[in-house]
């Protein structure tokens, strides 16, 4: 019905200052998608490490969160109604430290908790539209598996729901890669960053073109490495890293790989920033991939401000992808040779010589702005590097 309106109740004593009533967000306004909706409120009301005790007279909330969450979960949640609110409610309850129960009552018994619910959701219905449902934060999205079991589909449900992801506008793969570097930026630099702002980051005038696109394929697997030589008939071998033996990735390639390049490099790189004042997490292909929309706070550097920001940015950036470039000299050009890979001394150049070069492209683009020599920054190189 176009002017239905449904509330939830959560009750959790008579004249209660914790009592929720709420509004079903969404378009879907029924009695079961408000019975769905009243878990959320009430995980999201106690305190994950608080036992919760939920009371429902509402067996389809209660069959859903526990027989069929399996088998909804396997399928993508495909042609499940107010999936949304379940998955929600989900999140919440998977997030919770204690002891959560789920209990089933009759309803319109005389359960006092039960009447009382009753109320407060009558109560619900009654306040004004809330539009849209919101998205979940990262933190809770975490708690949610992305995507569906192969085993779990038949091909037509297979084709359904890609279709039902086309719809949407977004590819699986790049949208766990995308929550993979929100996730790595907010916690391991403990700023809480958005996937729309990663999207919009990877498109800044800070960045290169080629690092821009770079960044924008890796987010998406768009490269040609590991498992996308696996199927292809006489290329298998290349899915390899033939430096360490194990199946190549980018994360492998960028963070993992023995081969002279992204130690020494990322060695460097740490170094220089450290002497600019910041004091960073280990390098990971999250904070690698997130770089270009992170802000660092002043756990991390002596002078958070627009340049150091800048500098992070354009370092972690250039060194990932001046590693990338090497790795394909060195599999391409170089045939895979280990006697014509570059020694980690020449490595090392090479990256001295591509932040330098960066680095005098921003200083005359500075200088231009401000006749000031401020985003200079000392990157001789101190000694040999040790590997
Ligand atoms: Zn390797």
């Amino acid at each position: 019905m176009p002017d239905a309106a449904a509330g939830s109740g959560v009750w959790f004593g008579p004249d209660h200052q914790h009592n929720i009533s709420a509004r079903v967000p969404g378009e879907t306004q029924s009695n079961q998608a408000a019975e769905v909706y009243a878990v959320t409120l009430a995980a999201g009301a106690v305190p994950k490490h608080t036992p919760l005790h939920v009371v429902t007279d509402s067996k389809y909330t209660l069959d859903g969160l526990t027989v069929n969450l399996p088998q909804w979960e396997d399928c993508g949640w495909l042609g499940v109604a107010n999936a949304a609110l379940f998955q929600e409610a989900v999140a919440w309850l998977r997030s919770r430290t204690a002891v959560t129960t789920l209990r089933w009552v009759k309803g319109h018994d005389g359960v006092p908790g039960n009447e009382g619910a009753d109320a407060l959701a009558k109560r619900g219905a009654g306040m004004p539209d809330v539009v849209g449902v919101e998205a979940l934060p990262p933190s809770l999205r975490k708690f949610l598996p992305i995507g569906a079991k192969l085993a779990a589909l038949t091909q037509a449900k297979a084709y359904r729901w890609i279709l039902n992801l086309k719809d949407k506008g977004r590819c699986v793969t790049s949208e766990r890669n995308a929550l993979r570097v929100v996730a790595a930026v907010s916690e391991d630099l403990h700023c809480p960053i958005s996937e729309n702002r990663l999207w919009r980051a990877f498109r800044s005038k800070d960045l290169g073109r080629k690092i821009r696109i770079f960044l924008w394929k890796s987010v998406h697997d768009a490269y040609r490495v590991g498992q996308y030589w696996r199927n292809i008939p006489q290329c298998e071998h290349r899915a390899t890293c033939d430096a360490c033996g194990v199946e190549e990735s980018m994360e492998h390639i960028l963070t993992e790989c023995d081969a002279p390049g992204q130690r020494i490099i990322w060695q460097l790189a740490w170094t220089m920033l450290e002497r600019a004042g910041l004091k960073l997490p280990d390098v990971s292909y999250g904070l690698i991939l997130g770089a270009p929309a992170s802000s660092l706070n002043e756990n991390f550097t002596t002078n958070p401000s627009a340049g150091t920001n800048r500098l992070y940015r354009i370092v972690l950036t250039e060194s990932a992808y001046l590693i990338w470039t090497l790795r394909c000299e060195r599999v391409i050009q170089l045939e895979n040779d280990p006697e014509r890979w570059r020694p980690p001394k020449a490595v090392a150049r090479a990256w001295l010589a591509c932040i330098r070069k960066r680095m005098n492209v921003d200083w005359m683009l500075t200088r231009v702005k401000t006749s000031s020599r401020k985003s200079m920054i000392d990157i001789r190189s101190r000694g040999p590097v040790k590997t």
